[in-house]
């Protein structure tokens, strides 16, 4: 198989090790590159809920009769990846059980490299086992873990022809080479997988791309024309030529201290990069209220930001026993504390408005959601890059939150605002963009309703939320859209 890595060559980053740089101008949205995954595999806890294929989440999805472990979409699905499924299906039948997600994925890269030695791809910068494992860097836990994992690799694979310690390199690189791949609506981490070229690239704080899951087109019958598994990547804004590319391996949301603590824990190295050493928005992170000029005293501030971890960690907490009433009772104490204390850019604030808006929409009580999703993104558009995909994401959500409030002008504007950031983030082929351009285009409808009558669009969309129980939600749409082909 060709990869077109036209765009990019290897060079040498300095203390980074290998990166990789431009060879031409990028404009932001442009697909640096497209990869397909070296391997990947679904986590344990989604096996039975996520396709082992395409990674779709899909509610009946059928069983590999072999293995009983391995579950698709339909026989397409799974005609596209038996060839990497071929000898895990076999080691599952003989070991009796799956094994965990680490071993599994081993296991699987090992197949892929012993498959196709002797056969150097086109486009492939970097052999899988050039990367780095830091296995020597490793913290006493992670180590025990890794000798538990190999253990039950050895005893899942028997046969294998690799040396232990080659085995321990590869589990390593996984480590902290391993891409977190989500479903196709990005709103879960449904599961891991390698991209070799993707781990030449550095990471900065701000950096100049993104790196996005695309699962592309899986509609047609022939699995020949499935199109794989890939990640793009993409530029964010205009790159030069010659100018390194980077991607975030952590959330730009942390004080560079947290980000620097995380990087250095999870990947062994120092960020060294322009946010982290000259600490830029840390003040807006942990931003205190000033009201004509006087801030509050420390002492409060401290209190404060104790009270909102602690709330933080119930709200979690109420959430996962699936107490939704609790947790939006915790959260609004917790923004009422914070209100006369922090900025609006604060951190903990922010958390506060994430989790209240998300749980307070699925209450359906959108009003109240709505002004919460937009103060959080008021917040986020201060510290995140213009273009960055969890502004894009949370803007989409805030607009959705709006429209169903019946804030139909702000909904569509915040539609609009999501649809042009994601089609630099996601670009126009990914499903989420497709279903932001459709409730682009409904809302659009909508607005010109509401501007040519707002009394017959306001007792309309009473009509239609009384007449449908809330469960229909998305009929209340259907019902305004039959109605304005009438008015328009
Ligand atoms: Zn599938
Ligand atoms: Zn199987
Ligand atoms: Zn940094």
């Amino acid at each position: 198989m060709t990869l077109d890595m036209d765009n990019v060559e290897v060079f040498d980053a300095g203390e980074k090790g290998r990166g990789l740089r431009t060879t031409k101008d990028l404009w932001a949205g442009e697909v640096v590159f497209a990869e397909p995954s070296f391997a990947a595999v679904v986590f344990d806890s989604l096996s039975q809920q996520v396709c082992h294929s395409c990674f779709r989440r899909q509610a009946n999805l059928h069983r590999c009769a072999q293995c009983k472990f391995a579950h698709y979409c339909d026989r397409t699905c799974q005609t596209a990846c038996w060839d990497e499924h071929k000898q895990e299906c076999a080691a599952i039948k003989k070991y009796e059980k799956a094994p965990n997600e680490n071993v599994r994925l081993t296991a699987r890269v090992l197949w892929r490299i012993q498959k196709d030695t002797g056969i150097v791809s086109d486009g492939q910068l970097t052999s899988v086992d050039q990367l780095e494992d830091h296995v020597a860097d490793m913290l006493a836990e992670d180590f025990k873990e890794l000798k538990i994992d190999m253990q039950n690799f050895l005893d899942y694979c028997p046969k294998t022809r690799h040396g232990k310690e080659y085995i321990s390199h590869i589990f390593g690189i996984i480590k902290c080479n391993g891409f977190t791949l989500s479903d196709q609506r990005g709103l879960q981490a449904v599961g891991v997988g390698l991209f070799p070229n993707l781990c030449l690239v550095n990471h900065d704080c701000w950096p100049n791309c993104t790196v996005i899951l695309n699962h592309g087109n899986q509609s047609t019958l022939n699995a020949a024309y499935h199109s794989k598994r890939r990640i793009e990547l993409r530029a964010l804004s205009k790159i030069s030529e010659n100018e390194e590319l980077t991607v975030g391996y952590v959330d730009f949301l942390n004080v560079s201290t947290d980000r620097q603590r995380a990087l250095k824990h999870q990947y062994h190295f120092d960020c060294t990069c322009k946010s982290c050493s000259e600490h830029l928005k840390d003040d807006l992170k942990m931003a205190v209220k000033e009201t004509d000029g006087n801030k509050p005293s420390d002492q409060l501030v401290k209190e404060v930001q104790e009270f909102s971890l602690e709330c933080l960690a119930k709200v979690e907490a109420a959430r996962t026993a699936g107490d939704f009433h609790e947790v939006v009772k915790l959260c609004r104490e917790c923004l009422d504390k914070q209100e006369p204390v922090f900025g609006k850019t604060h951190l903990y604030h922010l958390r506060m408005l994430s989790t209240a808006s998300e749980v307070l929409s699925y209450l359906q009580f959108f009003s109240e959601a709505a002004e919460y999703a937009g103060r959080l993104v008021e917040g986020y558009m201060k510290l995140y890059h213009p273009n960055n995909a969890h502004l894009g994401m949370a803007t989409m959500r805030a607009g959705v939150t709006h429209w169903h409030a019946g804030l139909i002008k702000v909904g569509h504007e915040m539609i609009c605002k999501a649809y042009a950031i994601l089609m630099v983030t996601h670009g126009p082929n990914h499903p989420i963009t497709k279903d932001l351009e459709s409730m682009r285009m409904q809302t659009e409808m909508e607005l010109r309703m509401f501007k040519q009558n707002e009394h017959v669009y306001h007792s309309m969309r009473e009509a239609a939320l009384q007449n449908k129980p809330m469960a229909e939600a998305s009929s209340v749409e259907d019902n305004i859209k039959a109605l304005s082909h009438k008015l328009l």
